[in-house]
């Protein structure tokens, strides 16, 4: 049942990270991946190492927040593979962490625009598609979305991780009618390139509670998860053995968001 060897996958991030992880496991399971990024030579490293999977992979360079090249993304796989079956929104950014009197709106909306908006226009592009045999959508938001509320100053990136939460239970419910389930991934820390783009400003100035939890966990102290093995949950997410789960929100982050 986790055999994905009929199926097109579509994946946002897919140069680096999570959306590398999920596009490693799905090959290994036979899928055909479509990889969107921003940057075509981070694509092509990864594409390569896909292919040495045997299976067959097309990028495409694409702003998830950007509505026309998001539909060519979505609608070039279709193209170039005839259908797509799996979805995995995944692409994200950190962007500036910082007190709200210093956050200014234009941080705000593009941190916004990348991780919900193309949240939404990766999903909205996808569908057409997925509607006609039915598909599964998985969303990579966060435990900041719904949980840990310790990484201070990180008000845009929790508000649009807590949105993609709200999105997706929607559409799970709006698209179950064409067989298409669509499931949450919340991770902890992973290692990952994602700190490298982040500007934390003056984020010491908040003042928080001491008792406030630290976002460690009892079972790793405070090691990182991998993207292997946030690759093996999206993997069992779009696979068949999943095939009664939608709407749901798959914490992986060690237990560390329980305290
Ligand atoms: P990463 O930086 O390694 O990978 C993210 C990828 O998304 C990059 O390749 C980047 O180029 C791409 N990207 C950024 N903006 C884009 C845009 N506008 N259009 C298309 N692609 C774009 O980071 P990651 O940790 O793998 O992040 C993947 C997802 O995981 C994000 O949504 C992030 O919020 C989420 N997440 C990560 C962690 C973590 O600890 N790493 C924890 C919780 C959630």
């Amino acid at each position: 049942p986790l055999n994905l060897s009929n199926r097109v996958a579509l994946i946002t991030g897919g140069a680096s990270g999570i959306g590398k992880g999920a596009a490693l496991a799905f090959a290994e399971h036979g899928a055909r991946l479509a990889l969107v990024d921003v940057v075509q030579e981070d694509l092509d490293k990864v594409a390569e190492e896909v292919r040495r999977k045997g299976t067959q992979v097309e990028t495409f360079v694409a702003d998830v927040s950007d509505a026309d090249q998001v539909r060519r993304a979505c609608d070039g796989a279709v193209e170039k593979f005839g259908r797509l079956d799996i979805v995995y929104a995944n692409a994200g950014v950190n962007g500036v962490w910082a007190p709200i009197e210093e956050l200014s709106p234009e941080e705000f909306d593009k941190t916004i625009a990348i991780n919900l908006r193309g949240t939404f226009l990766t999903i909205k592009y996808a569908v057409p598609h997925l509607r006609r045999q039915g598909g599964a959508v998985v969303v990579t938001s966060s435990v900041n979305g719904t949980r840990t509320f310790s990484n201070t100053g990180a008000t845009a990136y929790s508000t649009s991780k807590a949105g993609q939460v709200a999105m997706a239970k929607m559409l799970a419910v709006e698209l179950g009618n064409y067989g298409i389930r669509v499931n949450v991934i919340c991770p902890g820390a992973i290692s990952t390139n994602i700190g490298e783009n982040t500007e934390q400003r003056d984020v010491d100035q908040i003042k928080v509670p001491a008792e406030y939890p630290e976002g460690t966990s009892s079972l790793t102290g405070s090691k990182p998860g991998t993207i292997d093995q946030v690759g093996q949950l999206a993997l069992f997410l779009v696979s068949d053995m999943a095939a009664h789960i939608t709407g749901e929100v798959v914490y992986i982050d060690a237990g560390s968001s329980l305290v």
